[in-house]
């Protein structure tokens, strides 16, 4: 089979590999669509991944199962998550699931920009049957997933106000995510006209000055944190959604947190059940992922695709295999 290999940032090359040998637990898909994701071309983050077959978003038809395998069968269609939790060590009972040894330890062979993708007995049980759903659209039910969770970890509830910091593709999918968990008033802060109109259209209202019982910083600039921060009314949330370069400090007033109470906090991948509420809301309709994917590349134009996605020119692109 083909696959893309990243050996650098900005270094995406076609290798030739056997084809993954499907084991007794195990499930083979062929790659139906897998998007590009800001991490992929995020430097640090992605630098210690590499050489690595990137896609972590990828949609597919089973090929093979194993003989144990009962909940999927060839020809089925399926989202597929990267890594799964235990579900029973302390992290996972504490809500960290993304945080448990097991769902770290779990992971695609060899990734989603490859034409065929390996799932070991673990990932297999998380499998999501499309149900008739787009594949390309598809796609986005991890990021999705990913929004839905910062937000039911950050808790803002039905009658409650989200700020919504930065409205690229996270920040628009936290506001379709909001709607999704029946948020009314949701807030957008974004310097750029064209993003800001456009998370507009989502349903979000820009922000002045009002005080907002969650903020999520969809950005890693200090200027936005900070202001994400000073938006927040007494017991609110502050949720890290956008990695901070590491080393730097947060830019929240210590004092602002003693005094009126804030949390801060951070929200990182997503667990089964958001993959599962990402899904439904997807066939549901509830997101525009025609606005999303713009652009769609063959697999042996991966590398153009992690560029678009690097400078900016598309919000996802999505690889075709
Ligand atoms: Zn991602
Ligand atoms: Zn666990």
């Amino acid at each position: 089979m083909k696959v893309a290999l990243t050996v650098a940032l900005g270094d995406t090359r076609i290798e030739e590999r056997p084809d993954p040998a499907c084991g007794p637990g195990d499930v083979v898909c062929r790659v139906l669509a897998c998007a590009t994701c800001g991490s992929d071309v995020h430097g640090p983050y992605v630098a210690r991944k590499l050489p690595a077959v990137l896609g972590h978003e990828p949609v597919g038809e089973v090929v093979a199962a194993g003989a144990d395998v009962a909940a999927v069968a060839v020809g089925d269609r399926v989202a597929i998550h990267h890594h799964a939790p235990c579900g029973e060590c302390r992290r996972c009972r504490h809500g960290h699931e993304t945080l448990c040894e097991r769902f770290r330890a779990t992971a695609l062979d060899p990734g989603g920009f490859a034409e065929l993708v390996r799932l070991g007995p673990e990932l297999v049980a998380e499998l999501l049957p499309l149900d008739g759903l787009d594949p390309v659209a598809a796609t986005v039910t991890e990021p999705l997933a990913c929004a839905l969770r910062a937000q039911r970890l950050c808790g803002p509830r039905p009658g409650d106000s989200l700020l919504v910091v930065g409205a690229g593709t996270s920040g628009l999918l936290q506001i379709a995510a909001a709607h999704v968990r029946g948020i009314e008033a949701v807030w957008v802060r974004e310097p750029d006209p064209e993003r800001l109109a456009r998370a507009e259209a989502w349903g979000a209202t820009a922000h002045g000055n009002e005080p907002v019982d969650v903020a999520i910083a969809c950005t890693d600039a200090p200027v936005a944190i900070a202001a994400a921060a000073s938006a927040l009314a007494p017991g609110g949330t502050l949720c890290v959604y956008a990695p901070p370069a590491q080393g730097a400090n947060l830019p929240v007033d210590g004092w602002a947190v003693f005094e009126r109470e804030l949390r801060v906090t951070a929200s990182w991948s997503a667990g089964p059940q958001d993959m599962r509420a990402a899904l439904l809301a997807l066939q549901r309709g509830a997101v525009r992922t025609d606005e999303l994917i713009t652009r769609r590349f063959a697999l042996d134009e991966t590398a153009a695709a992690l560029a678009a996605q690097h400078d900016g020119s598309v919000l996802k692109a999505v690889v075709i295999p």
